[in-house]
């Protein structure tokens, strides 16, 4: 069990502000205490169903209210899944994560067919993770049972200023959804952004409410903003390289044993730059030139950077064992499904629906 220590807002802002070479040898201290610093884990993004999201994330180029260059697509079929899950794995990725654009999971056909991709990708053995946004404990039960290894949630942004970003659904939900994947047998893989206009105390925030989860967090990516023209946030400046050094060392002197992740933002980011990351605690990237809809690195870059820094790519299942599969006519809580009840929050964001109104080019 774990005992984490309770943060105040003004300790994480300390240590954020600490001056650069004393964060760097501290968080570099922790990380080797907990990690190999040479291994990194790489997983692979697939969009498994891009955009037409109805939810209003100031962020995001797949929300369907907002007039970005994302065009809606179905729900992909499990063998495409399948074919770019053998390549991400032969070029080195130990999980795949299936990324859909939904608001929150619905009982059905669509349901089913990504149990299916999950089952497939286990038995291929890679770790497997889902983001899908929110899901009942019943839904993640299923999850579990066809053998998902881990389910992306993040929760964005501090409480406070997750109000200024999105109006469709509240950050309790975030943490429900959090909750129900914790009673199964998955792993959790939480974080959020930065460069959304927030201050350091907002970020410090954050880091508190992910610090609080017990045990410590599986995994805690680490997005820069990559502003996305057409979004209500799309204009602002991406960080600066130093501010997302900082975010990535005090995640890692919060959350030692968790796999720190190096997430968007990495096309705006110089291989030094990314090298400090590493050296700060960052211990996984996600490669493949899309995230989700935004640009990525080339993995032979990404290749070619590991070599230059002597890193190598995490196996599968180095930290947690295999969960197993299930077949779909095993399952136990088939056919148990439960009425969520996500809640909608009343306010309203002046700049999203600006950004909605706007004409479409
Ligand atoms: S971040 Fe997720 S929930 Fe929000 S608009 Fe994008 S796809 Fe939808």
């Amino acid at each position: 069990m774990d005992n984490q220590k309770k943060w105040t807002r003004d300790e994480v802002v300390a240590i954020y502000n600490k001056p650069m070479m004393e964060l760097l040898y501290e968080a570099a201290t922790v990380h080797r205490q907990h990690h190999d610093p040479n291994k990194v884990q790489v997983s692979t993004l697939i969009s498994i169903k891009t955009g037409g999201c109805p939810e209003d994330c100031a962020y995001c180029p797949q929300a369907a209210r907002y007039h970005t260059n994302v065009k809606a697509e179905a729900l992909m079929g499990a063998e495409q899944v399948v074919a770019q899950g053998l390549q991400a794995k032969a070029a080195g990725s130990s999980r795949i994560c299936m990324g859909a654009a939904w608001r929150n999971v619905k009982d059905g056909p669509e349901f089913d067919q990504v149990l299916e991709m999950v089952r497939s990708l286990n038995k291929m053995d890679i770790e497997v993770c889902c983001t899908l946004g929110m899901i009942t404990e019943n839904q993640a039960q299923r999850l579990s049972e066809a053998g998902l290894y881990a389910y992306n949630h993040n929760i964005d942004s501090s409480e406070d200023y997750y109000e200024e970003i999105i109006s469709t659904r509240g950050y309790q939900d975030r943490l429900q959804t959090i909750e129900n994947v914790r009673k199964t047998n998955i792993t959790v893989c939480s974080g959020g952004i930065i460069g959304m206009g927030e201050s350091i105390e907002n970020r410090a925030d954050m880091l508190i409410t992910l610090t609080s989860m017990t045990p410590q967090l599986e995994s805690v990516p680490i997005n820069a903003l990559v502003p996305v023209e057409g979004t209500p946030i799309g204009e602002l400046e991406p960080v600066s390289i130093w501010e997302m050094v900082r975010m990535i060392a005090t995640a890692r002197i919060l959350l030692p044993k968790t796999q720190v992740r190096l997430s968007a933002g990495r096309t705006n980011m110089s291989r030094e730059g990314q090298a400090l990351c590493f050296f700060a605690g960052a211990n996984s990237i996600f490669a493949g030139d899309k995230l989700l809809t935004t640009p990525n690195p080339d993995v032979n870059d990404d290749m070619k950077m590991f070599e230059e820094l002597g890193l190598v790519p995490q196996q599968p299942f180095e930290k947690h064992k295999q969960p197993k599969t299930l077949e779909a006519e095993e399952a136990r809580f088939y056919g148990l499904g439960e009425k969520p009840k996500w809640t909608r929050p009343k306010h309203t964001i002046q700049r999203n629906i600006d950004a909605q109104q706007k004409n479409k080019k």
